[in-house]
């Protein structure tokens, strides 16, 4: 498996460290429009394979360095500064997938090659990308809210005080400030929510779960405050993502992909069950009226953000 990875900055290399760490992949190319940083950054992770797999780490000069690959994840892009909202960074990110998207389909084959997008605003840049690489849309997926979805079961694990590897929950719609945490559809260890809490005698109530959404959708804020930007969370998310498609496992994530017709076409995040094509099936979640009118709320945005580009 031959994997690249275009834009190797925070996120880049942490996705590659995480990658490389799996022993999945038995080549990693990176490529940035900065070639001095991909060369050092391939140098670096290159000394690191003397302690683990061995993995053919290099840095391409340009983009024919990435012919063969199967997989090919873009990271490249301004992140967030302390303050700024994804959607800030909409037009800057919209020219640099403009510019990276038909290069990259040149030099892969269109028959199998599976894109895997990070760069924010996620779900728009997803819709971007889908329709400049003409790709079936279950090939294009971008990590949406695996990340938010991964924070929600950490926060809730404390809490709860039982491993995240027990709670099944997501968080849906936009990867960004409208996104949707579905209550009604959590279970730990097989229970829902209330039953596990009655069971456990802990608490969950309206002010906890508002506890617990602020800090879910605050994460990315905090951690940009505190360390400039964020890059491990992603990094693992990215490399989940891949060994699911690399062992063909079915797994359920929250991944997000375009779906829809004409006035109707949105990229966002649902419960999908992904294999070695891609995505194989999405899940329509159990929501209350209220998680369903903001998701609609959140598939409102994206569009409307999708539509400035
Ligand atoms: P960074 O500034 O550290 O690195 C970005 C890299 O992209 C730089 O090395 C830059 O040279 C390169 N680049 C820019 N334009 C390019 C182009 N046209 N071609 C090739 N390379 C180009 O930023 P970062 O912290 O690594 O973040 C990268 C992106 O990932 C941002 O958009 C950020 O918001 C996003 N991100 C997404 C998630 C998620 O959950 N989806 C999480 C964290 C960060």
């Amino acid at each position: 498996m031959k994997i690249s990875i275009i834009g190797v900055g925070s996120v880049g290399s942490a996705v590659a460290t995480s990658v490389k760490n799996t022993g999945l992949v038995h080549e990693i190319v990176l490529y940035d429009r900065d070639g001095v940083r991909a060369r050092a950054a391939a140098e670096d992770l290159g000394h690191a394979t003397a302690f683990g797999f061995d993995v053919k780490i290099s840095a391409a000069n340009n983009y024919r360095g990435i012919r063969g690959s199967d997989i090919v994840i873009i990271s490249a892009g301004a992140n967030q500064r302390p303050g700024q909202t994804r959607t800030d960074l909409l037009e800057n990110n919209a020219n640099v997938i403009r510019d990276i998207v038909p290069r990259v389909m040149e030099n892969v084959d269109p028959k199998r090659v599976i894109l895997i997008l990070v760069t924010n605003p996620l779900d728009v840049m997803v819709m971007l990308a889908q329709k400049l690489s003409k790709l079936p849309p279950a090939r294009v997926i971008g990590t949406g809210t695996m990340l938010d979805t991964a924070r929600l079961r950490t926060i809730l694990a404390r809490g709860l005080s039982v491993s995240p590897q027990s709670i099944h929950s997501y968080v849906l719609g936009e990867h960004g400030d409208s996104s949707v945490i579905d209550w009604s559809s959590i279970t730990v260890g097989g229970l829902s929510l209330e039953e596990f809490c009655h069971q456990a005698r802990i608490q969950m109530n309206a002010t906890i779960r508002e506890n617990i959404e602020y800090h879910v959708r605050n994460a990315a804020y905090e951690i940009i405050r505190g360390r400039g930007a964020t890059w491990d969370g992603i990094g693992s998310a990215v490399s989940d993502l891949l060994r699911c498609i690399t062992n063909d496992e079915h797994r359920i994530l929250t991944v997000s992909i375009v779906a829809g017709t004409g006035a109707h076409t949105c990229a966002m995040s649902l419960p999908r069950v992904i294999g070695a094509n891609g995505v194989v099936m999405t899940l329509t979640p159990k929501m209350s009226p209220a998680e369903s009118t903001a998701l609609r709320r959140s598939v409102k945005i994206i569009q409307k953000n999708f539509s400035r580009v």
